[in-house]
């Protein structure tokens, strides 16, 4: 049973940056408003992240690796409306499969925090002799979930990864999607032994220096606030766009459906075929998207590797919102690039 678990945990998260995306957002589902993550070769060999969310019950410690466990379905009601996240309460058991994982968490009513360590959906004992209940330890309200040695038992998985530097960048690009679209909540990602580079964005900046943050100040002036909606196909959209002034050698779309970061190559394509109208010839956008869609509507299929989305309607929303694009850069003055 542990084999077809671990090779299940494994299709599940192919690279590190994956398990960290399911971290990401459960400390943002838990209210977080500081998340900081710590990774050490590119997150194979440690992945920790901190944040500052409503922590975790003792008493629930004991399932919280357990495969369908999740604090996030309440009532039958909920089980349409969580259909964006896709699968549920698989994240931690997943990961407690193919990696050693340690939780440290303190809810607002308990008077200490608690640390319990997990091997395939199962608490452990750090020791042997030992019992494996969780501990009880001084620390702040939050979670601290650390992720050591991810695949440590698929050495296949372990031996595929040529570089380090290769998965820190990719999960570079995931915080910075995270960083620029959770307003609210401060972001700091950091390789281990080196405190200068990274993401760092204080929580009370707003999208706009968040992108100056992230990606550079350059896009950052040249933006094009976005808002749109529409009844009929139950959607609203805002997000951040670069002006016909601006372009880059490949199109760079943060996109969030829900909340969450996804990918569409339907409206990168639209995206890209509308500025190819007002850019240079090689030109690419800086496109920020985020779109909010009534859940029933969205493709229940959304797996951590497979982030590509589909909703009902595509072709309309994307209409509407690519019109809107196609009017603000219409309306930007040009002659500036003379
Ligand atoms: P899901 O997010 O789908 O519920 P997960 O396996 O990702 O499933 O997490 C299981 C449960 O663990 C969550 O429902 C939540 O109750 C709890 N949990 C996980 N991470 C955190 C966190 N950072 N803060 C508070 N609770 C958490
Ligand atoms: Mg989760």
């Amino acid at each position: 049973q542990d084999v077809v678990n671990k090779i299940a945990a494994g299709e599940i998260i192919v690279a590190p940056v994956h398990a960290l995306k399911e971290l990401i957002e459960n400390a943002v589902d838990a209210g977080s408003t500081a998340l900081e993550i710590l990774v050490k070769e590119g997150g194979l060999k440690l992945l920790q992240i901190t944040d500052n969310g409503h922590g975790i019950d003792r008493d629930d410690m004991a399932i919280l690796c357990e495969r369908f466990t999740t604090s996030k379905l309440k009532t039958f009601e909920d089980l349409t409306s969580i259909s964006t996240y896709g699968f549920r309460g698989e994240a931690l058991a997943s990961i407690s499969h193919i990696a050693h994982l340690s939780v440290t968490t303190r809810t607002k009513e308990s008077s200490c925090a608690w640390r319990a360590q997990y091997a395939d959906g199962k608490l452990v004992s750090p020791k042997p002799g030992q019992n494996a209940d969780p501990k009880p330890i001084a620390g702040r309200q939050g979670t601290q979930i650390t992720v050591e040695d991810l695949f440590y038992n698929i050495p296949s998985r372990r031996r595929a990864f040529r570089s380090a530097s290769e998965e820190y960048a990719k999960i570079l690009d995931l915080v910075g999607r995270y960083a620029v679209h959770c307003t609210g909540v401060s972001f700091s990602c950091k390789k281990h032994g080196d405190s200068t580079t990274g993401i760092f964005v204080p929580a009370n900046a707003n999208t706009v220096d968040r992108i100056r943050q992230v990606h550079n100040s350059t896009v950052a002036n040249e933006l094009i606030q976005l808002s749109a909606a529409n009844e009929r196909w139950g959607f609203k959209s805002e997000g951040w766009v670069s002006n016909a002034n601006y372009s880059v050698k490949r199109t760079t779309l943060l996109l969030f459906i829900n909340h969450r970061s996804v990918e569409s190559s339907a409206i990168k394509k639209a995206v890209e075929q509308t500025y190819a109208n007002f850019l240079p010839k090689g030109g690419h956008p800086f496109v920020y998207l985020s779109l909010e869609i009534d859940p029933h509507r969205v493709d229940v299929n959304v797996h951590p590797t497979k982030r590509e989305v589909n909703f009902l309607n595509e072709d309309e929303i994307i209409e509407i919102i690519c019109d809107e694009i196609r009017e603000s850069l219409g309306k930007v003055d040009t002659s500036r690039s003379f």
